[in-house]
């Protein structure tokens, strides 16, 4: 909120002001540290319903899609727990994913979430050679992130096991059974402790899947998320085609509107973020990036630029860009459209609040147009062509 904006920027200098929003989860101070590193304020809904549960040792069964948060919702207390019996070594939890690319996913926020903790994580996963992964899991792990084939050819070899974990989770069940994990999935659930919590997550839930859900979990928590579908009518919303190499003069020319006082831009990359900033300051409009990549003081710097206006365009990647707590913003510009079309409504969802009017311009070149399809579909109206008036 812009009331929090401004108490923030006072403090600005101030090392590690405590992510507030977190604080009040009862969470141990590494792992609150590296929430501050990542540039993580506010927990989101999934995060303030499972977090305080897990903790509480119950099982779940959550409805909840990837760009809820829900890694970090299920990671932070499982990393929290751990932590409670921390010299304890061999595999103390399961997470079962349907991909590699989720479980590498998983993997690094994981990293991310315990740098200040002994806690080891590994994902394995199939169609690389496992030389590697039997490596790392020979000089120990605490949390195996695992797609099922390998796992079970792991254990078949005597290398992972999963005997005495503590917490199995399953991330993504409707998707895992849907590419036929479900023998896969029995044969690794014979092999883990009866007494365990379990944490399952689906962002779906039929019939089939609820009841696969409930032979496995004791008692458990419902906790169930829609991601947002709808963008706020007082958004004037525009979309300009444009071919890639286009786009920065675009940008400028819009960005020459003296009336725009502030404008949040989206990138998909660091990198883009990056060069995006240096051709804006090329070309007289101030700008400065906000992702990742930038330390916390540099990300608190920028913020408070933004804020006072010594910076005219923010330029941010989705990541960095949900830890600004702005509220008010009267001009975002997707520079790359998202190729998650829940992320346009989070983009946009950063102007026009509170019955306020708000202007969101979007960019889309000719890779792009299956992307802005499946936006349309999910916001359920098609986005008007924007013109330049000097055209
Ligand atoms: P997930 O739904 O787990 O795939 O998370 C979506 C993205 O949101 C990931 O890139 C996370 O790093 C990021 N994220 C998760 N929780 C938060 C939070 N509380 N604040 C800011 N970013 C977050």
């Amino acid at each position: 909120m812009i009331e929090n904006f401004n108490k923030k920027s006072k403090n600005n200098f101030r090392p590690n002001p405590a992510p507030e929003g977190f604080s009040r989860l009862n969470l141990i101070k590494p792992i609150q540290k590296s929430l501050r590193d990542a540039g993580y304020r506010q927990p989101t809904e999934i995060q303030n319903k499972a977090i305080p549960q897990i903790l509480a040792n119950r099982d779940i069964l959550g409805c909840a899609q990837t760009g809820t948060g829900k890694t970090a919702a299920f990671a932070i207390p499982i990393f929290q727990k751990l932590q409670q019996n921390s010299h304890k070594r061999g595999i103390r939890t399961l997470v079962l994913t349907p991909t590699r690319e989720l479980a590498i996913q998983i993997e690094e926020n994981c990293k991310t979430y315990s740098k200040y903790l002994d806690t080891r994580t590994l994902a394995i996963f199939g169609g690389v050679s496992q030389a590697g992964q039997v490596n790392a899991i020979k000089k120990g792990v605490e949390i195996l992130i695992a797609t099922p084939g390998r796992l079970l050819d792991l254990m078949q070899q005597g290398i992972a096991d999963i005997s005495k974990i503590e917490i199995l989770v399953l991330d993504e069940a409707d998707h895992m059974l849907d590419i036929g994990f479900i023998h896969d999935i029995k044969k690794v659930l014979k092999n883990v402790p009866e007494k365990r919590q379990t944490l399952f997550f689906s962002a779906t839930m039929p019939k089939d899947i609820r009841k696969f859900a409930n032979s496995i979990l004791k008692n458990p928590v419902e906790i169930s998320v829609k991601p947002e579908t709808t963008t706020a009518e007082t958004v004037s919303q525009s979309v300009y085609f444009v071919e890639k190499k286009e786009k920065p003069e675009l940008l400028v020319q819009i960005l020459k509107d003296k009336a725009i006082p502030r404008s949040l831009v989206f990138t998909r990359t660091k990198h883009g973020a990056d060069n995006l900033v240096r051709r804006l300051n090329k070309n007289g409009i101030r700008a400065a990036a906000i992702h990742g990549n930038k330390s916390q003081n540099n990300r608190q710097r920028v913020l408070d630029d933004f804020k006072n206006t010594r910076i005219r365009v923010l330029v941010a990647t989705d990541i960095a860009s949900r830890g600004i707590d702005i509220e008010e913003l009267p001009h975002v510009v997707n520079y790359e459209l998202p190729n998650v079309a829940e992320t346009y409504v989070h983009r946009i969802g950063r102007t026009g609040r509170a019955g306020k009017g708000g202007v969101a311009i979007s960019f889309c070149d000719e890779e792009q147009k299956s992307d802005l399809s499946n936006i349309q579909k999910l916001i359920g109206f098609k986005v008007p062509v924007g013109q330049l008036i000097n055209q």
